[in-house]
């Protein structure tokens, strides 16, 4: 039987109505007033926002790191992330150095099949182009898009792990501008952010807030101009993944304004989280808050939020990237390199957003979903999500923009064993999510089934902006 979704007001990116929404098995079939209820099942959306479920494109699920595996495999990371209201992700596959991008595609297949409860799509990490001129590694990359992974992500950051020289990063932005695809950067002077790891530990600095003082916002700065000079080179479009700070906020900005076809996310973490508050160095407490980039000095939000608004970024993600602080972040108890970088967000960025964005007036109902759900399915090649609108899934999220609801490792989903927003009452939380037309949070709790999520095949569009 059809769904009817009534009395509700829709909420898009240019605008708000009172409308109803009907949607038919995956889709919806019709969006307007006053359609009539007869032979549909109804859902009373009074008081309640409706609005397109929420994607998060920046995700670990089940992804190696320094000795241990992030918390959240694809069964508790989708769940959590649903019961925050995002429908979609799209995680990292990882290519080890010496193997093909092949192989990490079908790991992580592997580890997201019968357990991904949301649709979820994959980029590509490169990290070698194969032997001699890397004519293999390239021709993978258009094996790559056909699959439908249609965004590479490159490390500036990691030497000997994950970051890839300049020729490299130049070599693989020319084949994806070619394709039309995306390149997702790192952007971070890893080679001298390594020296000034060294230098710290050879100075005995070894508690968790010199992780943080080891990386410098300069350092993520001059990758951030770099990445996104080397991209104009090779006429690829650059995404700057999980920018944290002003000067970078700069490098990007002043890009824009050449004309240079160059996007950028935040993350939660850097809007509300902040050096002085959670990193003053006074506690192995803060091993918590270690993620790369690392937190920044408070004055840094506020350019942050500005650029949320005025548009010169275009999405906040999570960079969901869960360790337990019991037995996970304790493996640098006495060294902070080799503490898992990564926090828990996935559930919580629609919240936080909604809280600190919306209920503070710093952006529209209308901004908060362009940048959770509408410009993510635009930028990464998913048309059919992101949109409340006939002939589009039904990705639908009901949100009550009044509930109030306090964060805790007590309460939530994720498989962490804290919160990095712990204690922390927010007004505004999900209440039910439709994912393809299915209710699989019903008042906040999870009732799906496991597995019942769909490898998404993304286009290759250029980011949108071809
Ligand atoms: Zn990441």
């Amino acid at each position: 039987m059809p769904t009817l979704i009534q009395n509700g007001t829709v909420v898009s990116a240019d605008g708000q109505r009172q409308s109803d929404v009907l949607f038919e098995g995956e889709t919806i079939s019709q969006v307007g007033p006053n359609i009539p209820s007869a032979g549909h099942t109804v859902i009373d959306a009074s008081g309640l926002l409706v609005m397109p479920g929420g994607i998060d494109v920046h995700t670990h699920l089940d992804m190696p790191f320094g000795g241990t595996v992030s918390a959240d495999d694809y069964r508790t990371g989708t769940i959590a992330a649903a019961v925050g209201g995002t429908t979609t992700v799209i995680d990292f596959a990882l290519q080890s150095r010496g193997h093909t991008m092949a192989k990490a595609l079908e790991t992580w297949l592997g580890k997201s099949d019968g357990k991904a409860c949301i649709d979820y799509g994959l980029h590509m990490a490169v990290t070698d182009l194969g032997p001699g001129d890397g004519a293999q590694g390239l021709a993978e990359m258009e094996v790559m898009v056909r699959r439908g992974i249609s965004s590479f992500k490159l490390f500036m950051a990691y030497p000997n792990v994950l970051m890839i020289d300049d020729g490299l990063m130049f070599k693989v932005m020319q084949k994806a501008g070619a394709l039309n695809a995306l390149c997702c950067v790192h952007a971070e002077n890893g080679s001298a952010i390594d020296i000034v790891v060294a230098q710290m530990v050879a100075a005995g600095k070894t508690a968790p807030h010199y992780h943080a003082h080891s990386r410098s916002t300069k350092a993520e700065a001059e990758a951030t101009h770099r990445a996104i000079a080397i991209a104009d080179m090779a006429e690829a479009v650059v995404y700057i993944v999980h920018l944290s700070n002003e000067d970078s906020l700069r490098e990007l900005k002043h890009a824009q304004q050449r004309g240079l076809r160059a996007l950028a996310e935040t993350c939660p973490q850097y809007l509300v989280l902040s050096l002085e508050d959670h990193m003053p160095g006074k506690s192995w407490d803060e091993a918590k808050y270690v993620f790369t980039p690392p937190l920044r000095k408070k004055h840094n939000q506020a350019s942050l939020w500005h650029a949320l608004e005025d548009g010169t970024l275009s999405v906040v993600s999570t960079d969901h990237c869960p360790f337990r602080f019991a037995d996970q972040k304790s493996l640098g108890k006495d060294d902070f390199t080799k503490i898992p970088n990564g926090g828990p967000g996935i559930e919580n960025r629609l919240q936080i957003l909604w809280h600190f964005g919306v209920n503070s007036g710093r952006l529209t109902p209308e901004r908060f979903v362009e940048l959770c759900c509408t410009a993510p399915a635009r930028i990464f090649g998913m048309p059919q999500k992101g949109v409340i609108a006939p002939g589009k899934d039904a990705d639908i999220l009901l949100w009550d923009p009044n509930r109030a609801y306090t964060i805790s490792a007590e309460t939530h989903c994720m498989a962490t064993d804290y919160s990095m927003f712990e204690g922390w009452t927010v007004s505004g939380n999900t209440r039910h999510v439709f994912s393809r037309g299915e209710l699989v949070v019903k008042d906040g709790k999870w009732i799906g089934q496991t597995g019942r999520g769909r490898f998404l095949k993304r286009e290759a569009n250029a980011g949108g902006l071809a």
